[in-house]
């Protein structure tokens, strides 16, 4: 379903003249299949969310490609790598970025409203998604009146109120208590089984890590396999 193949990356650091050049990713190489909960562990700085904005389309590698679903991300110009984001991809992040003055129903309607769904069709979509994720009791809670793992399930209801295939998750459960934590994790194993949903989650937190089915470790812009003993 997605398959990386050398991809690098150099950032520009500092005033001009006097810039530094660091290289962020080296020759990152990953395959993902559908339905599969991929893992990208590894240290602050090591370049996780810099794949992942490259990954989203957000940012162009220096080198290397990324094939998702027979389309090569590299090459879209940003039009097309809008809508293929929102025809492929759900986003979840550690601060769940919800827009304050709507509520969580319209939070998650969103979405929708931009691929230029139906009010009647939209409506049946967000309820059955706030359903699935447990929401419905806050459905006209605006984001100050919930609990961070009711945003954060707001936040993956939005992510998955698209049918997107493929969801990116930036550390999911960062700001969550572990209690909370494991409801988050306990919910996207269940989307994972239930929707066949293939989940790339980049994470710090070992214990996040452990739901994957394949793991992946980053150290300084490069990407080893668990269970591949090369030395990095
Ligand atoms: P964290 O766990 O703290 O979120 P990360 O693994 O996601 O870290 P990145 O955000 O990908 O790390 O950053 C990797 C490196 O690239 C860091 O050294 C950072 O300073 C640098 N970097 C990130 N974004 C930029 C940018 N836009 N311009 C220049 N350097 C950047
Ligand atoms: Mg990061």
């Amino acid at each position: 379903m997605i398959k990386v193949n050398n991809l690098q990356h150099t950032f520009s650091i500092g005033k001009k003249g006097k810039e530094k050049t660091v290289p962020v990713l080296r020759d990152v190489s990953f395959d993902v299949k559908r339905g599969e909960i991929v893992a990208i562990v590894g240290k602050s700085g090591s370049g996780k969310s810099t794949l992942l904005q490259i990954l989203a389309g957000f940012m162009k590698p220096e080198h290397g490609s990324i094939v998702v679903n027979a389309q090569e991300i590299a090459s879209l110009n940003e039009a097309g790598s809008a809508k293929f984001r929102l025809d492929n991809y759900g986003f979840i992040f550690q601060n769940f970025q919800l827009m304050p003055s709507l509520t969580a129903f319209e939070n998650i309607e969103l979405p929708l409203k931009l691929k230029g769904m139906k009010i009647s069709e939209r409506r049946t979509r967000v309820e059955m998604i706030m359903k699935k994720v447990g929401l419905t009791e806050v459905a006209d809670h605006y984001p100050n009146e919930l609990s961070g793992g009711q945003q954060q399930r707001v936040s993956i209801a939005r992510a998955l109120v698209t049918n997107a295939p493929i969801l990116l998750a930036d550390e999911p459960t960062g700001s969550l208590d572990s209690e909370t934590e494991q409801d988050i994790l306990m919910l996207i194993q269940q989307l994972n089984r239930e929707l066949d949903l293939t989940f790339i989650i980049i994470t710090h937190d070992e214990e996040v890590a452990m739901i994957a089915d394949k793991r992946f470790r980053m150290h300084d812009g490069k990407l080893v396999k668990d269970g591949d003993h090369r030395v990095i």
